[in-house]
């Protein structure tokens, strides 16, 4: 929580509710196989993202993608959505 609270107060998450907290999210960046380092492209998230709902398809797991979301576009992150929602 601690860390949560430093990320909203800089800007890199909007929320003290993040599906982080209670391991139902994570953040993935593809990576540059020459130099190791994320490559923030959008074209290679909408692939891992294709690749993430594919397997969610496959285990019957809902899957949101951040990349969806409107007004905090967030193409890294992915989480299992709380039930109901
Ligand atoms: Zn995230």
């Amino acid at each position: 929580m601690a860390e949560q609270r430093r990320l909203v107060r800089s800007g890199a998450s909007q929320t003290l509710h993040s599906r982080h907290l209670t391991g139902h999210a994570i953040d993935v960046v593809p990576l540059d196989p020459k130099t190791g380092k994320g490559r923030f492209s959008r074209a290679l998230a909408l692939e891992v993202a294709a690749a993430f709902y594919a397997a969610g398809q496959d285990c019957d797991v809902p899957i949101t993608w951040g990349g969806m979301w409107s007004q905090f576009e967030d193409t890294p992150h992915f989480e299992i959505p709380i039930r109901g929602h």
